[in-house]
């Protein structure tokens, strides 16, 4: 599903990523741990488009995303990469149907079918009776599972979490961290997660260790 090969990335004198390989497979659930200051974050952006690389390449879903012009790259990115950070990003003026909604939007789709997608989403994630409220009437729980919704409203190829347990207690990382397995075993969903959370962590296909740059095991 995903090939990053060769990645190198630097700012100004600093080199942040020297030369990182990745390959994740449809359905797999792969977490970067490391040292704050590692690179996971760098590299999460560019394998999520949202960066380029200075060397190296990434194919996502048989496109190498280098050869999309950036018109391409913004619509591809859209439909193809679900995010889900640390914090939950919603829109506070709208409700949580309409924040799932939004990315289904910019891909062009209808209102009809974006809204029959994220009731479907809002009942697979227990948020049925939630479909209305603003994020600021949902619990810190809630706005996560929402968030988790709008990653997958366009059915991307993969998601890119970074964090996303980070802001949340034990209680609802733990859920939250169940949701994401669960989503992996019944729709043969691919992640990839940031996280500093070992039971997070620990629940990966496979745990890849980032140190200074460079993945150090794989
Ligand atoms: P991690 O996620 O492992 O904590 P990051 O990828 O966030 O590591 O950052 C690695 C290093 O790159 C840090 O020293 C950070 O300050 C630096 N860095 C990240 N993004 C930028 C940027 N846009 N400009 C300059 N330095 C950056
Ligand atoms: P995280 O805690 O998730 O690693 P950071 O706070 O390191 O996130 O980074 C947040 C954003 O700021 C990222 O887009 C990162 O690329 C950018 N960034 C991080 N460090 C720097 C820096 N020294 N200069 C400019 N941008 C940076």
């Amino acid at each position: 599903m995903l090939q990053a090969r060769g990645i190198q990335k630097s700012y100004g004198n600093l080199q942040i990523l020297k030369g990182v390989d990745l390959d994740v497979k449809r359905g797999e659930i792969i977490t970067i741990i490391g040292a704050s200051g590692a690179g996971k974050s760098t590299l999460l952006h560019i394998i999520g488009t949202l960066d380029r690389p200075d060397f190296g390449t990434i194919r996502l879903n048989n496109v190498d995303v280098n050869t999309l012009s950036s018109r391409k790259l913004s619509a591809f990115r859209n439909e193809q990469i679900g995010f889900i950070f640390q914090f939950h990003h919603l829109l506070p003026e709208f409700t949580a149907l309409e924040n799932i909604c939004i990315p289904a939007f910019i891909a062009g789709r209808g209102k009809k079918d974006a809204e029959n997608k994220a009731f479907e989403l809002l009942e697979l994630l227990g948020l049925s009776d939630r479909a209305n409220h603003k994020p600021n009437e949902l619990s810190g729980g809630e706005q996560q599972r929402v968030a988790v919704a709008r990653a997958m409203v366009n059915d991307p190829a993969i998601i890119l979490a970074d964090e996303p347990s980070g802001n949340l207690d034990s209680n609802n990382a733990e859920n939250l961290h169940r949701l994401f397995v669960d989503l992996r075993d019944s729709l043969n969903q691919t992640f990839v997660i940031v996280t500093h959370n070992e039971n997070l962590a620990n629940l990966a296909d496979r745990k890849v260790l980032m140190k200074d740059g460079q993945i150090i095991n794989y």
